[in-house]
């Protein structure tokens, strides 16, 4: 009687706070690897809608745990109606909430952002400070958070580690670390200098669009040549 054939092995791709990790790039091979995603994408922007270092905070702030695209449909709204740190301190949590009510966690955020609009009008002159320690003492702003403003707005060489670069820098060996923030060092130490604004940008957009985290698209991956994982997946779902 024939023995039927064994399935094939289906790669575990891993999980968000469990990426697999590949064994780590060589700097050269480091520096390669970004300079591919660089001639694919040589002018990177961020995803969120914004008009000014107020609006990009506040932006970054509710897109944690959320799509940027389902913030940029409720910020509009938000901004026509608050454009202003005192204009948002005024509105209140109360205000903030119905406009931003198809996000998660929005009760929480309404509170922050409310906060940090008060704290921006009494303690910075109502300007977003461009200083990491005074980014991080608002209310709902932690280090990535801090990261991305001070980088979009304030030009300063900082990455943002979100689950799409942790799991990239895993996944491939550009990066590899067991916390956000040993990836955040890594990369830091990593990348040239001249590219590691833009970097924060290449990195997101590639996790979120090529190495995704159910199954990343490596047969169309500018950077396969220089990414050490094991399980390439090199041809689309049939
Ligand atoms: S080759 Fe695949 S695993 Fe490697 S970076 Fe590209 S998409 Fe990700």
């Amino acid at each position: 009687m024939p023995v039927p054939s064994a399935k094939p092995r289906r790669p575990d791709h891993g999980s968000a706070t469990a990426p697999r990790r590949a064994r780590m790039m060589p700097p050269a091979q480091a520096e390669a690897f970004i300079r591919a995603l660089a001639v694919a994408n040589p002018a990177p922007e961020t995803e969120l809608t914004y008009s000014d270092p107020f609006t990009l905070l506040v932006a970054v702030v509710l897109s944690a745990q959320t799509t940027d695209a389902a913030v940029n449909r409720c910020t509009p709204g938000l901004f026509a109606a608050a454009p202003t740190p005192a204009a948002m301190a005024a509105l209140g949590a109360e205000g903030i909430g119905p406009f931003i009510r198809t996000i998660g966690l929005w009760q929480g955020k309404a509170r922050n952002v409310a906060a940090l609009a008060r704290d921006l009008v009494e303690k910075h002159g109502g300007q977003v400070p461009a200083d990491r320690v005074a980014l991080e003492a608002l209310p709902g702003v932690g280090r990535k958070t801090a990261n991305v403003v001070l980088n979009v707005v304030f030009g300063q060489e900082t990455m943002a580690v979100d689950t799409h670069i942790f799991r990239l820098g895993n996944r491939c060996g550009l990066a590899p670390g067991r916390t956000v923030r040993e990836v955040e060092d890594r990369l830091v130490k990593r990348c040239p200098p001249a590219l590691l604004r833009d970097a924060h940008h290449w990195l997101i957009l590639h996790g979120r669009y090529v190495c995704k985290a159910r199954a990343p698209e490596c047969w169309r991956c500018v950077a396969r040549a220089f990414c050490n994982y094991r399980d390439k997946v090199l041809a689309p779902p049939a």
